[in-house]
């Protein structure tokens, strides 16, 4: 078989390396932990799977289903949007429904960038931005988060070569894998960068939703004149523990949402209809309460965790939002050492932060996504493997 050449240039996907890992040593016998990948371990709030059971049995839906998501979608997320962020949306033109968040990410470079263009991609970060970037020949210009800038990019940094080349900017608040959040002035800064280049800026909110200590993630859309250069994926996935329905959506910018429904349309044909019939059950306001019920349990076990890992030595970032913990590895090793005797010594898997890019390294990402019991279990074995 032939392989097409642009094949070459994607590292494995980060999680199908670390599920292979773990699947090899439960093979062998070993109650492997596995903090790698951010799932969370909640089943999805009861209302919303009777939705989806209650519309399964309706033929209309059983017919292939409007490119641009159910207008009774599109309209509940423009309310969502209105009622959460203050942002009112056109269902119409402002709101595009998605195969997951994912699958928008992904589809949105092909509309935006070529050979010759430039996506400015934030590392350590999400894989598919600057993957998918490659795979459509468009150049990636990484910008660097470090924690001296609090992990937000340094956008006076970009050269004005790659500048004027520059397509698009991802930026990801609450940010995986860091935890960390942006404030409303770097947000501004985002959106008047992109205004005066001309550079569409996309905005992943996959987390917006998970905040602790009372901490409200803002919509970029909420900046004066960002919708008329920015996108934003929201995803059900994650507040609503709904990450196999594959449901979410683009809001924003008209113009951007167009060329994205060009690939898209001749890509897929929508979600299927109960499933976005599901989701607008799960955007009433009712289910708020089932959202800040799941975050609870993630802070609880953050403070849990933290103190744990901390009383082994580490000395983890403590995250306002984002169910993952960002811990600089113990002096000396690097992460993919790290995550090596973490998973050989005390079977816990975590993701080796240099997995993200090369701004990772020196740290170890945990998902908070797993049961308390076994959660405490992974930090008494991690902590062992530090002692010897
Ligand atoms: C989980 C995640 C997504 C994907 O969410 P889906 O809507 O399930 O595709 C996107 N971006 C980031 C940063 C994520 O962590």
């Amino acid at each position: 078989m032939h392989r097409a050449a642009r094949l070459d240039s994607v590292p494995p996907y980060l999680f199908a390396d670390i599920d292979r890992k773990v699947a090899e040593l439960r093979q062998r016998g070993v109650d492997v932990i596995n903090l790698g990948i951010g799932d969370p371990d909640l089943p999805t709030p009861a209302p919303i799977v009777e939705a989806l059971a209650a519309h399964a049995a309706d033929p209309v839906l059983h017919r292939y289903p409007d490119y641009n998501g159910h207008v009774r979608f599109r309209e509940a997320m423009a309310a969502y949007y209105a009622r959460r962020f203050g942002v009112r949306l056109d269902p119409e033109r402002e709101v595009l429904g998605l195969i997951g968040s994912k699958e928008g990410i992904a589809h949105l470079t092909w509309a935006l960038a070529g050979p010759g263009d430039v996506v400015l991609v934030p590392e350590p970060g999400y894989p598919v931005y600057g993957v998918q970037a490659r795979l459509a020949g468009a150049e990636v210009h990484w910008l660097p988060l470090v924690a001296e800038r609090g992990f937000l990019p340094d956008l006076d940094a970009v050269p004005d070569d790659v500048r004027r080349r520059a397509r698009l900017l991802w930026i990801n608040y609450p940010n995986n894998p860091t935890g960390a959040v942006a404030d409303r002035a770097f947000l501004e800064q985002a959106v008047a960068f992109c205004r005066a280049h001309d550079i569409v800026l996309a905005s992943d909110l996959a987390y917006s939703e998970v905040g602790f200590d009372g901490y409200r993630a803002p919509s970029v859309l909420e900046v004066p004149g960002a919708r008329e250069v920015a996108v934003e994926f929201f995803s059900l996935s994650k507040p609503y523990r709904m990450t196999g329905w594959r449901i979410g959506a683009a809001v924003g910018a008209a113009e951007v949402l167009d060329a994205l429904a060009v690939i898209k349309t001749n890509t897929d044909s929508g979600q299927f209809g109960a499933i976005q019939m599901a989701a607008i059950r799960a955007l009433q306001p009712d289910l708020d309460a089932e959202v800040e019920a799941g975050v609870q349990v993630y802070q609880r076990r953050r403070d849990r965790v933290v103190a744990a890992l901390r009383e082994a030595g580490l000395d983890p970032l403590v995250p306002r939002a984002t169910f993952y913990l960002w811990v600089p590895t113990p002096a000396g090793m690097t992460a993919a050492e790290c995550a090596t005797r973490f998973l050989e010594a005390a079977g816990v898997a975590v993701t080796p932060g240099a997995a993200y890019g090369p701004h990772g390294e020196g740290y170890f990402r945990i998902s908070l996504t797993a049961p308390d019991d076994r959660l405490d279990e992974a930090c008494r074995r991690i902590s062992g493997a530090l002692r010897f």
